[in-house]
C-alpha cells in the first residue's frame, strides 16, 4: 500500500494508473477504522481497479469541539487495517493540504430539506463541513466511483444529490450498515462506550427492528412513541426517533404515503452521540 500525505504525490500517481486505463474506487473516512469501514474498502476492491481511502478528521463537520478532540485517532493501526484489506493507497493528507491558505472550498449548493431535517437540525453546520470536504477529496482523488455506508443516511442522500446538481461522473455506491454481533452499529465513537454502554446502546437497534415489524399494521404516531419511550428507558437521551421518506427525507404522517421508509434516529450514551437507520419498507419494483 502507498501512502500519500501530499495532494500532488497522490494525483501525480493516480494519474499515471488512470492513463492505463485503471478504474478508481474512492473511500473517506475520519479513522479509527472499525469492520463497517473495512466492508467499504472491499466493495471498493471489488468494484474498482484501485481503491484509494482517506484519513482526515475534518474539522468543519463538527459543531461540537469537544467531540472533534475527543474523536479517536491511530493512524498506524488504520494502516495496518487497511494494508490487510489490499488497499491500494491510503492519503492521509493534513489540514493545510485539504483546505490551503487562499482556496475557496465552501460549496454553495442548495440541498432544500435534505441538510434542514434530522441531523441538520440537530447538528448546525455538521452537513455544510461534510459537503465542503467530501467536493474538496472528490476534486482531488476524481474517483470513477465513490462507496460511503447506509449508516451515515443522510450524508449519502445529500452526496448522491451533490454529485447530481455538481454532474460529476462519479458512481456513488451506498454499502450496507455492519453491526456488533448484538446489533450496535458499528462506529468510531463506539470506542468511547464501555463494554456495559454498548450492549445498552443496542436499544437503538432494537428500536428500529420493533418500528419495522410494526410499519404495516400500526400507525407511524404510535411506532414513534414506542420507539421514543424504549430508548428513554434504556437510559439514553434522544434527539430524534423520525420516520421519513427514503429519498425526500420528510417525515411521513402514514405508511402509504411513500413507497420506501427509513426509521433514523439519534441519541446520546453519556456524552457519545450514536446515530443508526433502517430501511421499514421499500416498495418492490413492477
Ligand atoms: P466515518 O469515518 O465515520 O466518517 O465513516 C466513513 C465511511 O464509513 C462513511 O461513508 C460511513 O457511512 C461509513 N461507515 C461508518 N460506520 C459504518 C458501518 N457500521 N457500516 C458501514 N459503513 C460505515
Amino acid at each position: 500500500m502507498y501512502i500519500f500525505k501530499k495532494v500532488e504525490d497522490l494525483q501525480n500517481y493516480l494519474t499515471q494508473l488512470r492513463e492505463s486505463g485503471k478504474s478508481i474506487g474512492f473511500v473517506p473516512t475520519m479513522g479509527a477504522l472499525h469492520a463497517g469501514h473495512i466492508s467499504l474498502i472491499e466493495q471498493a476492491n471489488q468494484g474498482s481497479d484501485i481503491t484509494v481511502c482517506s484519513i482526515f478528521v475534518n474539522p468543519t463537520q463538527f459543531d461540537n469541539a469537544d467531540d472533534l478532540k475527543k474523536y479517536a485517532r491511530n493512524l498506524p493501526k488504520d494502516a495496518k487495517m487497511l494494508g490487510d484489506a489490499l488497499t491500494n493507497v491510503l492519503f492521509a493528507p493534513n489540514i493545510d493540504e485539504v483546505y490551503p491558505p487562499g482556496l475557496e472550498t465552501e460549496v454553495d449548493l442548495d440541498f432544500g430539506q435534505l441538510t434542514k431535517v434530522m441531523e441538520g437540525r440537530f447538528r448546525t453546520g455538521h452537513f455544510e463541513g461534510m459537503v465542503q470536504v467530501v467536493n474538496r477529496l472528490l476534486n482531488i482523488v476524481a474517483p470513477d466511483s465513490l462507496y460511503m455506508g447506509q449508516k451515515d443516511f443522510q450524508q449519502a442522500a445529500i452526496v448522491k444529490n451533490m454529485l447530481e446538481q455538481q454532474k460529476r461522473k462519479t458512481q456513488l455506491v451506498v454499502c450496507p450498515i455492519i453491526r456488533e454481533p448484538h446489533g450496535l452499529a458499528m462506529s468510531s465513537r463506539n470506542e468511547r462506550l464501555s463494554a456495559e454502554d454498548r450492549t445498552l446502546a443496542k436499544v437503538l437497534h432494537e428500536a428500529l427492528l420493533e418500528a419495522k415489524q410494526n410499519i404495516q399494521q400500526s400507525d407511524i404516531t404510535s411506532i414513534k412513541n414506542a420507539a421514543q419511550e424504549k430508548i428513554a428507558s434504556a437510559g439514553l437521551k434522544l434527539d430524534y426517533f423520525e420516520i421519513a421518506d427514503a429519498n425526500t427525507l420528510l417525515p411521513i404522517a402514514a405508511a402509504d404515503q411513500s413507497t420506501e421508509i427509513v426509521a433514523c434516529v439519534a441519541a446520546f450514551l453519556k456524552d457519545v452521540r450514536l446515530i443508526d437507520n433502517m430501511i421499514l419498507l421499500k416498495a418492490i419494483s413492477r
